[in-house]
């Protein structure tokens, strides 16, 4: 059933939406947030607008939105994915969210050494397809153990290794050059985030993001903390030391900082407004 906050038109979201804001942020000219669930603001009225809002509707973790129109673009949306993140060169956007991680986002990095997937995607078809394509799956760099959705399939279909912080399960940990784990306990114990050092895009997990109120804060993420906020933000005082530019989360919005200073004034601003400066 639609929900009767939708502007009338092909696309609808349904009842079932868990609010994970993925849609909002892929489509935001077409995706809002009525209440506390999503729904069509806007329909989409160009070509690029449909294909948007079913780029969106593939990576709805809980299938809630819907199309009763024309679904020719939908063929051009399933190949956008994985989607190259504008300026990190060799860093995809995976699609297909996982109710199983909670909605969360996974990411794909294409490298000489063996591309390495960060958190896990819906083991779907399609995507196994295009991701093939890219050349496969070395390593599957899980952030923590709640996103990890069909981790397992990826690994059978690519044969490729899982690395996990120890105490979030008994696989092994690995790094390489190119590659830095950094552990950020907070959110859990073992959590820990991928720094891709030529792109300079760290892949936060669930340790930290941009706030959608205020717009364009990093925030951590307290409401779902299973071990210590303290804890996490001290693990956020960590990266003062890290160069990165992109933050591409497992839940929030991926964006990119200006530069190194801007970089710092938002950890420093996140370090005062959680009272550790
Ligand atoms: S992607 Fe799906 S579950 Fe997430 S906010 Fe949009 S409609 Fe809701």
């Amino acid at each position: 059933m639609p929900r009767p906050e939708n502007v009338q038109g092909e696309f609808y979201v349904d009842h079932t939406c868990i609010d994970c804001d993925t849609c909002r942020w892929i489509a935001p000219d077409f995706y809002g947030r009525v209440g506390s669930q999503s729904a069509m603001t806007a329909q989409p009225q160009t070509d690029e607008d449909r294909i948007l809002s079913f780029q969106a509707l593939l990576s709805c973790p809980t299938y809630s939105i819907h199309s009763t129109g024309d679904k020719s673009e939908l063929k051009t949306a399933v190949d956008r994915y994985p989607e190259p993140v504008k300026g990190a060169e060799g860093v995809y956007y995976c699609g297909y969210n996982s109710e199983k991680s909670y909605g969360g986002s996974a990411w794909l990095v294409v490298r000489e050494g063996g591309n390495v997937m960060i958190d896990s995607p819906r083991f779907d078809p399609k995507l196994v397809k295009r991701v093939k394509a890219l050349g496969g799956v070395k390593y599957i760099f899980l952030t923590h153990r709640d996103d990890v959705a069909d981790h397992d399939s990826w690994a059978a279909e690519f044969g490729a290794e899982r690395i996990i912080h120890a105490s979030e399960c008994n696989s092994q940990q690995g790094t390489e050059c190119d590659l830095e784990i950094i552990h950020t306990p907070g959110h859990t114990f073992g959590h820990c985030v991928l720094l891709h050092k030529p792109s300079q895009a760290l892949f936060s997990g669930d340790h930290l993001a941009f706030s959608r109120e205020p717009p364009g804060q990093l925030r951590i993420f307290k409401d779902y903390n299973w071990y210590s906020v303290p804890k996490q933000v001290e693990s956020v005082r960590k990266l003062l030391d890290y160069d990165f530019l992109y933050v591409l989360p497992g839940h929030g919005r991926p964006r990119r900082m200006r530069d190194a200073a801007h970089r710092l004034q938002l950890i420093h601003d996140l370090l005062k407004h959680e009272g550790a400066l």
